[in-house]
């Protein structure tokens, strides 16, 4: 039984397979019982009126048990989701070392405007007093 998905209600590993004693039209039933929680699997005719017990179809009846297609589609969207988180987590970290090295640029910029704004601030004092001094 270790094959099987652990109960959707209660987690547990620990299944019961029992042969139901209401046999109809259909045959037999049986299904699995959770033994934590008594959630039981949806029923499988397991023989039909007069066959022998052992034509019963377990194999059918742990495909069922084992197939959520709802609980794998939302892993599956969960993994996706997983991706997509990691490449916007990628893609802002390099926007954060694009911003930091931008950041850098326009402090080296501004500094050399400063420098440049007093050199031309020294050369408009001096072409400006010149005109004074050269007076004769
Ligand atoms: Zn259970």
């Amino acid at each position: 039984m270790s094959d099987l998905k652990p109960c959707p209600f209660c987690g547990s590993k620990s299944w019961e397979f029992r042969i139901l004693d209401c046999e109809d039209r259909e045959g037999t039933p049986c299904a699995y019982f959770c033994e934590a929680c008594g959630a039981q699997s949806p029923w499988v005719y397991c023989r039909k009126s007069g066959e022998d017990i052992n034509t019963m179809d377990d194999h059918k009846l742990i495909a069922m048990l084992c197939s959520r297609p709802i609980e794998d589609a939302l892993r599956a969207e969960i993994a996706n989701l997983k991706l997509e988180c990691e490449s916007w987590r990628e893609g802002a970290e390099r926007d954060r070392a694009e911003i930091a090295e931008l950041s850098n640029g326009v402090m080296v910029a501004s500094e050399r405007a400063g420098r440049y704004a007093e050199e031309i601030a020294a050369l408009r004092d001096k072409y400006e007093r010149q005109p004074e001094e050269v007076t004769p």
